[in-house]
Parts: C-alpha cells; structure tokens; sequence
C-alpha cells in the first residue's frame, strides 16, 4: 500500500543524513564530553559543531543554546525558569490556543496561586494585541505567546508582540517548536528573550530539544545537576541525538527557500483542490499568515475521527486537530478557542507536509478524500438534516 505522509507537525521522519551523522556516536565516539581524555575530545568537537548550527539557524550565538530533552522540556524550563528568578512577580500572559506543553502548565500554575491571563483568538486565531497591553500589570513576570500553531499552521506576529512586551521590560518566551526549521527566524533582530524548539519536528530523532536564551536574560535552572550547558541545564549532554540536530538544522538552513516555496504550492494545491471538490469545507485559520506546509479543513457534518480511520486504510496519515490530544472526541482547544462551530469543528482534518511529499502525494490524498466525505455524510443524520432544511429555503 501506498503511504502518504501529511502529520509533519506531529513528527517528521529522520532524515537519512541525520542518521548516518548519529550512528558513529552510538558506538566508537561514545565518549562523555566533560571528560578530559580523548575520548571526550572526540565528541566535544562535534557537540561544538552541532551547537553552532542550531545556533545558525535561528541567528543565535552557540551560546545562547541550551540543549534540552524535548519541546515540552524547553516551554517548561522557560517558564519554571523565569517565574524562579522573579519570585515577587505572580502574574503570567498566555494564549488560549497554546500546546499542552504550555497551557497545561500554566493551568497547573493558576492551582498553586499564580493569576495566568489566557488571551483569546478570533475566528481566524488571530490574536488582539490591544487585550495583551491591557493585561500586562506590574506584577506580570513572563509573557509566553507561541510563534505558529500546530493544529492551523496560523503565525502570530511575535515581533509586534515582543514590542509591547520589552516596552515594559518583560521577559518574552516563545514555543517555536512548529517555525523553526520552516520559516525565517533570526534571533540577532528578534525581540525574543527565551525560544523553544523541537528535533522531532524538523528531521531529527524525538527526545532532543533546545531552549535558546538570550545573553543576559536572568534565568533560574530547570534540571538543577551538573555543571553542563553552562549550568542552565544539567544533565549529561545526548551527544547522538545533539549531534543528529545539529545536521537537521544544517540541512533545514539550506532547504528553508524550498521549505516556504515547493510545500507552499503543494499546500495550496492541496487546500484549492480539496475545497473545489468537497462542498461545504471550512480552511480554519488565518490563510495569510500562516506555515507554509500546515492546511486545517473542517468538513462539516462528519466526525473527523472517522475520516482518519478511513484515509489510515489507504495510507494517508493526517490528524484531526493536534496528535497529542486525538483519541478524544471533543473538538480541539484551538478549534473551541476561535469559535468554530461544532458541526465543522468535529470534522476537522489537519495535513502538514515536509520535504519528503510529492505531487503525487497530493494527487492521490485528492482522489481519496472526496469519496470518503461523501460516504461519511450519507449515513450522518446531521448532514440528512442539513440538506433536508437547505432544500426547504
Ligand atoms: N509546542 C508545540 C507548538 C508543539 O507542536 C509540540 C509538539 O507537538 C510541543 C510544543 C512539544 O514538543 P515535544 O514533543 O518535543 O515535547
């Protein structure tokens, strides 16, 4: 069977050059990088390489990277990290449309007695600036805003965003676990003071991660250990799997042009293709600002759940809203958040693409889809209804 991968922001495949950069690391340079006899200097080169590449990417210096476990990891050190090293401060600023990885957390920290101002999206997912300056107080210690959402692709405008916030000298942090490695990030012209990234979202292996911090943020550790990562993060560095990042971001460095214009088109071609064919789909989210390789689609009056199983036995592999909440039939926090009605937002369908898909991916994903929605709505009574009262006006 034909396999079309399209849940790129769940987690992408590694790459065969990550691979073959990590394997020696697993056996014969298995070294600890802290140790001073040579089997430390072997890895100790490398890891250095591997930090200037991450660093590269996002316009950092080496220094300013933290390698962390994971995104999660990352979000959580940022904001644990700040709220430690401002403990007169009680106040967070949020979005309601963040990952777990965020909003679980700060849900967490409103139980222990922290206030958390959750900002709210239109229907679009478009933040309203002006109910971020009004909930900034003089007790906000961190103001969190992802940089791109996973489940609509939809790109906040975090340089507007890190205005307002450094202009009253707060300290800004972004999950930009879904825009690195697809879109343009330079940290040197950036407002950004802490920015989360994933491995796993850009072609290197799951369980590494980086938090990038800006030279002079004050900064409390999150993993209090060893003296690695200049004491920001103990713990003895995953030199494979740093390594492995370092040339998925050299790789990303050279393919982002590629990443914003072949997907691109392969997204739209996609998006245009599925809305000719299908009656009645919704695009949810902002079409303009938006990752290049993220399409959500609400078809409405099916259960998404089911248009997966369905795509699933024809390989196609696609997500209705984030892959971290599926498995529950309560549309998306995201979804609820902007407002999307229940009838679409429970047949809602995510396809995120890489730089593995084809056109023909795209050809054979329009080919399958149509016939499924039609079988689906045939034995859906909310769509037996809706037809019947659209026949009655
Ligand atoms: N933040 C966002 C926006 C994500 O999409 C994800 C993963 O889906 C995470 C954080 C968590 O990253 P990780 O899986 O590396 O913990």
């Amino acid at each position: 069977m034909r396999t079309v991968y399209v849940d790129n922001n769940a987690t992408t495949q590694v790459a065969p050059e990550v691979f073959e950069a990590m394997k020696p690391f697993f056996h014969g340079l298995y070294g600890n990088p802290s140790s001073m006899h040579f089997k430390g200097g072997e890895v100790q080169k490398e890891t250095v390489e591997a930090r200037e590449k991450v660093a590269d990417l996002i316009g950092a210096s080496p220094d300013e990277i933290v390698f962390t476990s994971c995104g999660t990891e990352s979000d959580n050190a940022a904001i644990l990290g700040t709220l430690e090293s401002y403990p007169e401060k009680r106040h967070i600023i949020s979005t309601r449309v963040e990952h777990p990885a965020v909003l679980t957390l700060c849900k967490h920290l409103e139980k222990k007695g922290y206030r958390v101002t959750m900002l709210s999206v239109d229907r679009d997912g478009r933040l309203d600036l002006d109910e971020l300056r009004a909930a900034i107080s003089e007790d906000t210690s961190l103001v969190s805003i992802m940089y791109a959402n996973n489940e609509t692709g939809v790109v906040f405008p975090i340089e507007d965003i890190g205005q307002i916030v450094k202009s009253r000298g707060i300290p800004f942090h972004t999950d930009a676990v879904q825009a690195v490695g697809k879109i343009p990030l330079d940290m040197k012209k950036s407002t950004v003071d802490m920015l989360s990234l994933s491995g796993h979202k850009l072609h290197a292996p799951k369980g590494i991660g980086v938090l990038y911090i800006r030279k002079g943020t004050k900064f409390s550790p999150f993993l209090i250990g060893g003296h690695q990562e200049k004491g920001r993060r103990g713990g003895t560095e995953n030199t494979p799997y740093i390594v492995g990042l370092g040339k998925a971001c050299e790789l990303a460095s050279g393919h982002l042009e590629e990443e914003n214009n072949r997907i691109c088109f392969l997204r739209d071609k996609l998006e245009r293709g599925l809305l000719e064919r299908i009656p009645d789909t919704l695009v949810n989210g902002d079409r303009e600002y938006r990752l290049p390789n993220t399409v959500s689609l609400s078809f409405e009056y099916v259960e998404g759940e089911s248009i997966l199983l369905l795509l699933s036995n024809l390989g196609i592999c696609a997500s209705s809203g984030s892959a971290c909440t599926s498995g529950s039939l309560e549309p998306s926090h995201v979804l609820r958040a902007m407002g999307v009605p229940f009838t679409a937002a429970h047949g809602s369908i995510r396809f995120s693409l890489s730089i593995y898909n084809t056109e023909e991916d795209i050809d054979y994903i329009l080919k399958q889809v149509p016939p499924i929605i039609e079988r689906l709505r045939d034995i859906s009574p909310f769509w037996r209804d809706y037809v019947k009262a659209s026949s009655k006006k």
